[in-house]
C-alpha cells in the first residue's frame, strides 16, 4: 500500500470505485465521504486543482485568503466558547432575574450609556457627565469611574480593581466569573450602582 495513489481505488474497466477496497482501508466515515467523491465518465489526466480560485491554479493571494479564512473561523470558535461559558454563568447566578438582565445588558454594550446612545446617534456628546474625561460607558459607571470608589472599596474582595484595567464590562465579568469571584455579590452592587445612577 505505501506508495499507493488514488486511482487503486478506481476499477479500471468499468471506471467505478472499488467500495469493498475502500470499506478495507478507510474507517466508515472516511469511507463514505470517498464514496460520494464525484468521478468522471470519460478517460482523463488528473490534475491538481485548487478550490480557493475561479478556474483552479494556485495563487499566493488565494492561499493568503484561505489562511486568513481558517485563522478568523478559529478566533470566532473560541469566541463563541467563551461567550457561552459567559451567558452560562450570568444565568446561573442566585439573584433575581431584573440583576441578571441588566449584567447580561451590561456585557452585550447595549444599556443606554451615553457611548451607546452616541452610536446610535440620539446625542452627539459621549462624554461622562461627571468627570467629563471619557466616553460613559457601562465598565466606566459601574466599575472603573472615581466615584464608584465608595461602592467597590472594599480592597480585600476588589484588589483587581486597581491592579486589572478591564477594557470593557464583559472582560470584567469574564474574569469574575473564571475565578468564581464573588459573583452574587458583584451582580446586586453592579445593579444597584446603575439604579441608582443620577
Ligand atoms: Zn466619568
Amino acid at each position: 500500500m505505501v506508495g499507493a495513489k488514488v486511482d487503486i481505488l478506481i476499477d479500471e474497466t468499468t471506471r467505478q470505485r472499488n467500495h469493498e477496497l475502500i470499506d478495507g482501508i478507510f474507517i466508515p466515515e472516511e469511507a463514505n465521504l470517498i464514496k460520494t467523491i464525484p468521478l468522471s465518465r470519460q478517460e482523463a489526466e488528473d490534475r491538481l486543482f485548487w478550490p480557493f480560485t475561479h478556474n483552479g491554479p494556485y495563487t499566493s493571494k488565494s492561499g493568503y485568503c484561505f489562511l486568513k479564512s481558517e485563522e478568523e473561523a478559529e478566533i470566532n470558535d473560541e469566541q463563541m466558547e467563551q461567550d457561552r461559558t459567559l451567558w452560562r454563568g450570568i444565568w446561573s447566578l442566585q439573584v433575581p432575574n431584573k440583576i441578571k438582565n441588566m449584567i447580561w445588558r451590561a456585557c452585550r454594550n447595549s444599556l443606554p450609556t451615553k457611548d451607546n446612545l452616541q452610536r446610535r446617534t440620539r446625542i452627539y456628546n459621549a462624554v461622562c457627565d461627571q468627570c467629563k474625561l471619557v466616553p460613559e460607558s457601562a465598565i466606566h459607571v459601574l466599575w472603573s469611574y472615581t466615584e464608584m470608589d465608595v461602592v467597590w472599596e472594599d480592597v480585600s474582595i476588589w484588589s483587581h480593581r486597581r491592579t486589572n484595567n478591564f477594557i470593557d464590562f464583559k472582560k470584567l465579568l469574564s474574569c469574575l466569573i473564571f475565578n468564581q469571584h464573588h459573583l452574587e455579590l458583584f451582580s446586586v452592587m453592579a445593579w444597584s450602582a446603575w439604579t441608582q445612577r443620577k
